[in-house]
């Protein structure tokens, strides 16, 4: 097992968009960065791109929706390092035909939270045991605001007409996850967040958004870095806090 002093960051769905800049940012700030990608071709490219920076980063194969995957990534972090100290449930989708929530098929529904809810919640499942070796363990949640249950409840908010069952459903039920393992995590120094990035252009946007990925990623590399114990189980994004 190598004894590393620099920190373990593992971030989901890093070989494009937000991913691979989190996974830079990570890399810049001196972490050890586990690129996770469900297909290894593309997750090795990626991370190669980042190793030609000079950057500490490697490709790890992880289907977050494959339990043999999860799985598997998680063997070998345990038999390499022993413990992990960053994890970033950053691998998303949206489903084409998601919409409101009268006509949208449960199908796609059920497509999107396969990733968006259970690919975390495994995910995170796996990596809790090595978390806990961590002596700062931090868990950062790629939520979305579209995930804000006052949002969308809310008439007078952006939000209340962007209905997206299935994507904005896993997001909220992601946030529920924050705050769950928050209860559960009790006197643990692992510090668990849920992050909205902004509108990113990204693959997922289509390329529209105010943002760059690099500039989306900045607020989940912000709280995946955080040396303190606060903030603790909150819903950030760039200006401060969200309401659930
Ligand atoms: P992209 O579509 O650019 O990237 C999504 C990443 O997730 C890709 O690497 C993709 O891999 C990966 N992924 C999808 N399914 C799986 C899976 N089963 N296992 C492992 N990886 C998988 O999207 P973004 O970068 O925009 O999104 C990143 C996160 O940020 C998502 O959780 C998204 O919901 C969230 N977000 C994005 C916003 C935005 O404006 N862009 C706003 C709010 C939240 P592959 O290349 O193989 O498909």
């Amino acid at each position: 097992m190598e004894k590393l002093s620099k920190r373990v960051a593992l971030v989901t769905g890093a070989n494009k968009g937000i991913g691979i800049e989190i996974a830079r940012q990570l890399g810049q700030a001196g972490a050890r960065v586990l690129l996770a990608a469900r297909d290894a071709g593309r997750g090795r490219a990626a991370a190669q791109l980042l190793q030609n920076e000079g950057l500490d980063v490697h490709p790890m194969v992880l289907d977050v929706t494959d339990p043999a995957s999860v799985a598997a990534a998680a063997a070998a972090i345990a038999a390499q390092y022993g413990r992990l100290d960053i994890l970033v449930n950053n691998a998303g989708i949206n489903v084409a035909g998601d919409g409101a929530p009268s006509s949208t098929p449960v199908d796609v529904v059920r497509r999107v939270f396969e990733t968006n809810f259970f690919g975390a919640l495994s995910v995170t499942q796996a990596l809790l045991p090595l978390l806990r070796q961590s002596t700062a363990g931090r868990i950062v949640n790629m939520s979305s605001t579209l995930g804000s249950l006052a949002g969308n409840a809310d008439k007078t908010s952006p939000y209340f007409a962007a209905r997206l069952i299935g994507y904005n459903a896993s997001k909220a039920a992601l946030n529920m996850l924050t705050v769950q393992l928050v209860g559960e995590l009790g006197d643990s120094p692992i510090v668990v967040n849920s992050v909205a990035p902004g509108y990113v252009r990204t693959d997922l946007t289509g390329n529209q958004g105010y943002l760059s990925a690099a500039e989306g990623a900045a607020i989940p590399v912000k709280f995946a870095l955080q040396s303190s114990a606060e903030p603790h189980g909150k819903f950030l994004d760039a200006e401060g806090e969200i309401a659930w």
